[in-house]
Protein backbone atom coordinates (compact mmCIF):
# COMPACT_ATOMS: atom_id res chain seq x y z
CA UNK A 1 0.00 0.00 0.00
CA UNK A 2 1.50 3.31 -0.81
CA UNK A 3 2.12 5.54 1.58
CA UNK A 4 0.01 8.46 0.81
CA UNK A 5 -2.90 5.90 0.19
CA UNK A 6 -1.85 4.33 3.97
CA UNK A 7 -1.62 7.96 5.24
CA UNK A 8 -5.29 8.96 3.83
CA UNK A 9 -6.85 5.84 5.01
CA UNK A 10 -5.13 6.79 8.59
CA UNK A 11 -7.08 10.25 8.20
CA UNK A 12 -10.62 8.83 7.86
CA UNK A 13 -10.21 7.56 11.13
CA UNK A 14 -8.87 10.04 13.04
CA UNK A 15 -11.74 12.29 15.23
CA UNK A 16 -9.24 15.17 14.98
CA UNK A 17 -9.38 15.71 11.72
CA UNK A 18 -12.90 14.62 11.35
CA UNK A 19 -14.06 17.05 13.76
CA UNK A 20 -12.42 20.36 11.66
CA UNK A 21 -11.62 19.49 7.96
CA UNK A 22 -15.26 19.18 7.36
CA UNK A 23 -15.56 23.01 8.03
CA UNK A 24 -13.06 23.99 5.45
CA UNK A 25 -14.95 25.41 2.94
CA UNK A 26 -12.07 24.58 0.06
CA UNK A 27 -12.80 20.61 1.02
CA UNK A 28 -16.40 21.36 0.98
CA UNK A 29 -16.05 23.01 -2.64
CA UNK A 30 -13.93 19.92 -3.96
CA UNK A 31 -16.78 17.28 -2.09
CA UNK A 32 -18.95 18.44 -4.74
CA UNK A 33 -17.19 16.06 -7.54
CA UNK A 34 -18.40 12.86 -5.91
CA UNK A 35 -21.54 14.37 -3.98
CA UNK A 36 -24.19 15.95 -5.59
CA UNK A 37 -25.34 17.82 -2.39
CA UNK A 38 -26.53 17.13 1.61
CA UNK A 39 -30.05 16.16 1.59
CA UNK A 40 -32.20 13.41 -0.51
CA UNK A 41 -33.50 15.60 -2.80
CA UNK A 42 -30.13 16.69 -3.93
CA UNK A 43 -29.35 13.20 -4.86
CA UNK A 44 -32.93 12.05 -6.36
CA UNK A 45 -32.63 15.26 -8.53
CA UNK A 46 -28.73 13.89 -9.67
CA UNK A 47 -30.54 10.14 -10.17
CA UNK A 48 -33.22 11.86 -12.34
CA UNK A 49 -30.48 13.18 -14.47
CA UNK A 50 -28.52 10.26 -14.89
CA UNK A 51 -31.81 7.95 -15.57
CA UNK A 52 -32.68 10.67 -18.55
CA UNK A 53 -28.92 9.14 -20.03
CA UNK A 54 -29.93 5.58 -19.72
CA UNK A 55 -27.97 4.95 -16.27
CA UNK A 56 -29.83 3.56 -13.36
CA UNK A 57 -28.55 4.64 -9.55
CA UNK A 58 -28.71 3.55 -5.64
CA UNK A 59 -28.66 6.38 -3.35
CA UNK A 60 -27.30 6.39 0.73
CA UNK A 61 -26.95 8.19 3.02
CA UNK A 62 -23.57 9.15 4.77
CA UNK A 63 -23.21 8.19 8.10
CA UNK A 64 -22.10 5.17 10.38
CA UNK A 65 -21.28 4.19 13.69
CA UNK A 66 -24.41 5.05 15.81
CA UNK A 67 -23.46 6.03 19.33
CA UNK A 68 -26.62 5.21 20.77
CA UNK A 69 -29.47 2.93 19.52
CA UNK A 70 -32.25 5.04 19.43
CA UNK A 71 -30.73 6.92 16.45
CA UNK A 72 -31.15 3.79 13.86
CA UNK A 73 -34.79 4.58 14.19
CA UNK A 74 -34.52 8.38 12.50
CA UNK A 75 -32.21 6.43 9.95
CA UNK A 76 -35.37 3.80 9.08
CA UNK A 77 -37.84 6.79 8.88
CA UNK A 78 -35.41 8.85 6.81
CA UNK A 79 -35.37 5.91 4.26
CA UNK A 80 -38.85 4.71 4.76
CA UNK A 81 -39.52 8.43 3.40
CA UNK A 82 -37.26 7.71 0.71
CA UNK A 83 -38.95 4.64 -0.19
CA UNK A 84 -41.88 6.59 -0.66
CA UNK A 85 -40.67 9.05 -2.16
CA UNK A 86 -38.99 7.06 -5.02
CA UNK A 87 -42.53 5.12 -5.75
CA UNK A 88 -43.91 8.05 -6.35
CA UNK A 89 -41.74 8.87 -9.57
CA UNK A 90 -40.77 6.82 -12.35
CA UNK A 91 -36.68 7.17 -11.61
CA UNK A 92 -34.94 3.46 -11.23
CA UNK A 93 -33.20 4.01 -8.06
CA UNK A 94 -32.37 1.81 -5.28
CA UNK A 95 -31.06 2.12 -1.81
CA UNK A 96 -27.80 1.33 0.02
CA UNK A 97 -27.46 1.44 3.50
CA UNK A 98 -24.29 0.72 5.64
CA UNK A 99 -25.01 -1.99 8.82
CA UNK A 100 -23.46 0.51 11.66
CA UNK A 101 -25.78 3.08 10.39
CA UNK A 102 -28.13 1.03 11.84
CA UNK A 103 -26.82 0.13 14.93
CA UNK A 104 -24.93 -3.06 13.90
CA UNK A 105 -22.61 -2.91 16.76
CA UNK A 106 -24.60 -1.67 19.37
CA UNK A 107 -27.44 -4.01 19.11
CA UNK A 108 -27.83 -6.91 16.40
CA UNK A 109 -31.08 -7.79 17.00
CA UNK A 110 -32.30 -4.12 16.63
CA UNK A 111 -30.39 -3.79 13.40
CA UNK A 112 -31.91 -6.98 12.10
CA UNK A 113 -35.59 -5.53 13.06
CA UNK A 114 -34.87 -2.18 11.11
CA UNK A 115 -33.06 -4.12 8.05
CA UNK A 116 -36.53 -5.83 7.99
CA UNK A 117 -38.38 -3.17 7.61
CA UNK A 118 -36.77 -1.55 5.13
CA UNK A 119 -36.40 -4.34 3.22
CA UNK A 120 -40.36 -5.03 3.67
CA UNK A 121 -40.66 -1.76 2.30
CA UNK A 122 -38.18 -2.43 -0.53
CA UNK A 123 -40.10 -5.22 -1.45
CA UNK A 124 -43.47 -3.53 -1.57
CA UNK A 125 -42.61 -0.80 -3.43
CA UNK A 126 -40.92 -3.39 -6.24
CA UNK A 127 -37.72 -1.76 -5.38
CA UNK A 128 -34.35 -3.16 -3.50
CA UNK A 129 -31.75 -2.71 -0.49
CA UNK A 130 -28.22 -2.82 -0.50
CA UNK A 131 -26.08 -3.72 2.37
CA UNK A 132 -22.82 -2.06 2.57
CA UNK A 133 -19.70 -4.16 3.52
CA UNK A 134 -17.97 -2.06 6.47
CA UNK A 135 -14.17 -3.07 7.63
CA UNK A 136 -13.75 -6.49 8.50
CA UNK A 137 -14.84 -6.44 12.18
CA UNK A 138 -18.31 -6.30 10.26
CA UNK A 139 -18.22 -8.83 7.78
CA UNK A 140 -19.46 -11.96 10.22
CA UNK A 141 -22.53 -9.92 11.72
CA UNK A 142 -23.30 -7.88 8.42
CA UNK A 143 -23.61 -11.86 6.54
CA UNK A 144 -25.53 -13.47 9.66
CA UNK A 145 -27.79 -9.86 9.45
CA UNK A 146 -28.12 -10.13 5.60
CA UNK A 147 -29.05 -14.13 5.91
CA UNK A 148 -31.88 -13.28 8.44
CA UNK A 149 -33.49 -10.64 6.20
CA UNK A 150 -33.18 -12.50 3.31
CA UNK A 151 -35.21 -15.28 4.81
CA UNK A 152 -38.04 -13.47 4.93
CA UNK A 153 -37.19 -10.77 1.87
CA UNK A 154 -36.26 -11.04 -1.68
CA UNK A 155 -34.62 -8.06 -3.24
CA UNK A 156 -31.75 -7.73 -0.85
CA UNK A 157 -28.25 -7.74 -1.98
CA UNK A 158 -24.78 -7.57 -0.11
CA UNK A 159 -21.47 -6.24 -1.34
CA UNK A 160 -18.83 -8.57 -0.24
CA UNK A 161 -15.32 -7.35 -0.85
CA UNK A 162 -12.87 -9.28 -3.15
CA UNK A 163 -9.57 -8.58 -1.04
CA UNK A 164 -10.61 -10.64 1.71
CA UNK A 165 -9.13 -14.02 1.97
CA UNK A 166 -12.78 -15.53 3.23
CA UNK A 167 -14.88 -13.91 0.16
CA UNK A 168 -14.62 -17.48 -2.38
CA UNK A 169 -15.96 -19.29 0.92
CA UNK A 170 -18.49 -16.44 1.25
CA UNK A 171 -19.59 -16.61 -2.15
CA UNK A 172 -19.87 -20.06 -2.50
CA UNK A 173 -22.04 -20.21 0.94
CA UNK A 174 -24.44 -17.40 -0.17
CA UNK A 175 -24.83 -18.27 -4.38
CA UNK A 176 -27.56 -20.91 -3.10
CA UNK A 177 -29.74 -17.81 -1.17
CA UNK A 178 -30.00 -16.38 -4.83
CA UNK A 179 -28.64 -13.00 -3.36
CA UNK A 180 -28.57 -9.62 -4.99
CA UNK A 181 -23.65 -9.70 -4.61
CA UNK A 182 -22.25 -6.21 -5.14
CA UNK A 183 -18.71 -7.40 -6.07
CA UNK A 184 -16.11 -4.84 -4.70
CA UNK A 185 -12.01 -5.17 -4.33
CA UNK A 186 -12.61 -3.46 -0.41
CA UNK A 187 -11.88 -0.01 0.58
CA UNK A 188 -10.32 -0.34 4.12
CA UNK A 189 -7.16 -0.77 5.89
CA UNK A 190 -7.08 -4.16 6.38
CA UNK A 191 -3.74 -6.89 7.92
CA UNK A 192 -2.06 -9.56 5.41
CA UNK A 193 -3.24 -12.25 7.83
CA UNK A 194 -6.70 -11.57 6.28
CA UNK A 195 -6.92 -9.26 3.02
CA UNK A 196 -4.50 -9.21 0.05
CA UNK A 197 -2.81 -5.99 0.03
CA UNK A 198 -0.82 -6.40 -3.44
CA UNK A 199 -3.13 -4.22 -5.97
CA UNK A 200 -2.71 -6.85 -8.99
CA UNK A 201 -3.19 -9.44 -6.38
CA UNK A 202 -6.82 -7.88 -5.28
CA UNK A 203 -7.34 -7.32 -9.10
CA UNK A 204 -7.33 -10.68 -9.91
CA UNK A 205 -9.08 -11.90 -7.26
CA UNK A 206 -12.33 -9.56 -8.00
CA UNK A 207 -11.56 -11.26 -11.92
CA UNK A 208 -11.92 -14.73 -10.43
CA UNK A 209 -15.32 -13.69 -8.47
CA UNK A 210 -15.98 -12.05 -10.99
CA UNK A 211 -16.34 -14.82 -13.27
CA UNK A 212 -17.60 -16.92 -10.82
CA UNK A 213 -20.57 -14.57 -10.13
CA UNK A 214 -21.39 -14.09 -13.67
CA UNK A 215 -21.76 -17.81 -14.19
CA UNK A 216 -24.14 -17.53 -10.62
CA UNK A 217 -26.64 -14.83 -12.75
CA UNK A 218 -28.19 -18.11 -14.02
CA UNK A 219 -29.14 -19.43 -10.63
CA UNK A 220 -30.65 -15.91 -9.74
CA UNK A 221 -27.97 -14.31 -8.46
CA UNK A 222 -28.14 -10.21 -9.08
CA UNK A 223 -25.09 -9.35 -9.64
CA UNK A 224 -22.78 -5.70 -9.58
CA UNK A 225 -19.61 -5.87 -11.19
CA UNK A 226 -18.44 -2.50 -8.65
CA UNK A 227 -15.58 -1.17 -10.08
CA UNK A 228 -14.08 2.05 -11.85
CA UNK A 229 -11.51 -0.67 -13.05
CA UNK A 230 -12.46 -0.70 -16.77
CA UNK A 231 -9.88 -3.12 -17.92
CA UNK A 232 -10.94 -5.28 -15.45
CA UNK A 233 -14.91 -4.86 -16.15
CA UNK A 234 -14.08 -5.30 -19.95
CA UNK A 235 -12.16 -8.57 -19.25
CA UNK A 236 -15.30 -9.56 -17.67
CA UNK A 237 -17.11 -8.84 -19.94
CA UNK A 238 -15.22 -10.89 -22.73
CA UNK A 239 -15.59 -13.48 -20.01
CA UNK A 240 -19.19 -12.82 -19.78
CA UNK A 241 -19.95 -13.18 -23.58
CA UNK A 242 -17.93 -16.05 -23.84
CA UNK A 243 -20.46 -17.63 -21.33
CA UNK A 244 -23.30 -16.64 -23.24
CA UNK A 245 -24.30 -14.29 -20.38
CA UNK A 246 -26.12 -10.83 -21.95
CA UNK A 247 -24.69 -7.35 -20.84
CA UNK A 248 -28.35 -6.94 -19.37
CA UNK A 249 -27.43 -9.79 -17.12
CA UNK A 250 -25.35 -8.56 -14.78
CA UNK A 251 -25.15 -4.78 -13.61
CA UNK A 252 -21.92 -2.28 -13.61
CA UNK A 253 -21.91 -0.39 -10.88
CA UNK A 254 -19.93 2.96 -10.16
CA UNK A 255 -20.08 5.56 -7.91
CA UNK A 256 -20.99 9.30 -8.52
CA UNK A 257 -18.83 11.84 -10.29
CA UNK A 258 -15.85 9.17 -11.13
CA UNK A 259 -15.33 7.81 -14.91
CA UNK A 260 -18.33 9.52 -15.71
CA UNK A 261 -17.80 9.14 -19.37
CA UNK A 262 -17.52 5.71 -19.14
CA UNK A 263 -20.17 5.01 -17.29
CA UNK A 264 -22.57 6.38 -19.66
CA UNK A 265 -20.47 4.78 -22.53
CA UNK A 266 -21.62 1.39 -20.80
CA UNK A 267 -25.20 2.47 -20.85
CA UNK A 268 -24.85 3.32 -24.60
CA UNK A 269 -23.04 -0.46 -25.35
CA UNK A 270 -26.43 -1.64 -23.69
CA UNK A 271 -24.84 -2.71 -20.17
CA UNK A 272 -26.81 -1.88 -17.26
CA UNK A 273 -25.11 0.83 -15.65
CA UNK A 274 -25.69 1.27 -12.39
CA UNK A 275 -24.00 4.85 -10.07
CA UNK A 276 -24.07 5.14 -6.20
CA UNK A 277 -24.95 8.30 -5.32
CA UNK A 278 -23.95 9.63 -1.63
CA UNK A 279 -25.44 12.33 0.23
CA UNK A 280 -25.71 13.64 3.74
CA UNK A 281 -23.64 15.46 6.24
CA UNK A 282 -21.32 12.76 7.52
CA UNK A 283 -19.06 12.76 4.54
CA UNK A 284 -15.49 13.51 6.20
CA UNK A 285 -14.56 9.24 6.32
CA UNK A 286 -16.24 8.42 3.28
CA UNK A 287 -15.01 11.37 1.21
CA UNK A 288 -11.26 10.37 2.57
CA UNK A 289 -11.32 6.81 1.59
CA UNK A 290 -12.73 8.28 -1.73
CA UNK A 291 -9.19 10.45 -1.82
CA UNK A 292 -7.44 6.92 -0.50
CA UNK A 293 -8.58 5.05 -3.80
CA UNK A 294 -6.46 7.50 -5.77
CA UNK A 295 -4.38 9.77 -4.05
CA UNK A 296 -4.02 12.13 -7.28
CA UNK A 297 -7.78 13.22 -6.41
CA UNK A 298 -5.44 15.87 -3.43
CA UNK A 299 -5.10 17.56 -6.52
CA UNK A 300 -8.56 18.71 -7.21
CA UNK A 301 -8.79 19.32 -3.58
CA UNK A 302 -5.61 21.64 -3.48
CA UNK A 303 -6.94 23.39 -6.98
CA UNK A 304 -9.92 24.24 -4.95
CA UNK A 305 -8.32 25.85 -2.02
CA UNK A 306 -7.40 28.44 -4.85
CA UNK A 307 -10.78 28.35 -6.75
CA UNK A 308 -13.37 31.20 -6.00
CA UNK A 309 -16.28 30.65 -3.84
C1 LIG B 1 -20.99 1.13 -6.45
C2 LIG B 1 -19.88 0.90 -5.46
C3 LIG B 1 -20.18 0.48 -4.17
C4 LIG B 1 -19.14 0.24 -3.25
N1 LIG B 1 -19.46 -0.24 -2.02
C5 LIG B 1 -18.45 -0.60 -1.19
C6 LIG B 1 -18.71 -1.23 0.06
O1 LIG B 1 -19.88 -1.44 0.44
N2 LIG B 1 -17.65 -1.62 0.83
C7 LIG B 1 -16.34 -1.41 0.43
O2 LIG B 1 -15.42 -1.82 1.14
N3 LIG B 1 -16.07 -0.77 -0.72
C8 LIG B 1 -17.07 -0.37 -1.54
N4 LIG B 1 -16.78 0.25 -2.71
C9 LIG B 1 -15.38 0.74 -2.95
C10 LIG B 1 -14.48 -0.34 -3.52
O3 LIG B 1 -14.19 -1.30 -2.55
C11 LIG B 1 -13.15 0.28 -4.00
O4 LIG B 1 -12.49 0.85 -2.91
C12 LIG B 1 -13.32 1.35 -5.05
O5 LIG B 1 -14.32 1.01 -5.97
C13 LIG B 1 -11.98 1.56 -5.81
O6 LIG B 1 -11.62 0.39 -6.45
P1 LIG B 1 -11.86 0.17 -8.02
O7 LIG B 1 -12.44 -1.19 -8.19
O8 LIG B 1 -12.67 1.26 -8.57
O9 LIG B 1 -10.44 0.06 -8.68
P2 LIG B 1 -9.12 0.91 -8.53
O10 LIG B 1 -8.01 0.02 -8.99
O11 LIG B 1 -8.99 1.55 -7.19
O12 LIG B 1 -9.34 2.04 -9.59
C14 LIG B 1 -9.35 1.79 -10.99
C15 LIG B 1 -9.32 3.13 -11.69
O13 LIG B 1 -10.55 3.81 -11.44
C16 LIG B 1 -10.33 5.17 -11.22
N5 LIG B 1 -10.71 5.52 -9.84
C17 LIG B 1 -10.89 4.67 -8.80
N6 LIG B 1 -11.25 5.32 -7.69
C18 LIG B 1 -11.28 6.61 -8.02
C19 LIG B 1 -11.57 7.79 -7.32
N7 LIG B 1 -11.89 7.78 -6.02
N8 LIG B 1 -11.51 8.96 -7.99
C20 LIG B 1 -11.19 9.00 -9.31
N9 LIG B 1 -10.89 7.91 -10.03
C21 LIG B 1 -10.93 6.74 -9.40
C22 LIG B 1 -8.86 5.41 -11.44
O14 LIG B 1 -8.63 5.77 -12.77
C23 LIG B 1 -8.24 4.08 -11.17
O15 LIG B 1 -7.04 3.89 -11.83
C24 LIG B 1 -17.78 0.48 -3.64
C25 LIG B 1 -17.50 0.89 -4.94
C26 LIG B 1 -18.50 1.10 -5.85
C27 LIG B 1 -18.16 1.52 -7.24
Amino acid sequence: MSLARSALLWASENETLRTHVPRWGFVQRALRQFMPGEELSDALRAAAELDERGVASMVTRLGEHLTDAAQAEEVVAHYTAAYNEIAAGSVDTEISVKPTQLGLDLDFEAAVSAVETLAGLAESRGNWLWLDMEASDYVDPTIELFRRVKASYAPVGICLQAYLHRTPSDVAALVPLRPGIRLVKGAYREPRSIALTDRTEIDEAFFRLGAELLSATADGVRLGLASHDVRLVDRLGVVAGAAGVDRDAYEIQMLYGIRMADQYRYAREGYRMRTLISYGQQWYPWYVRRLAERPANLGFVVRNLFART
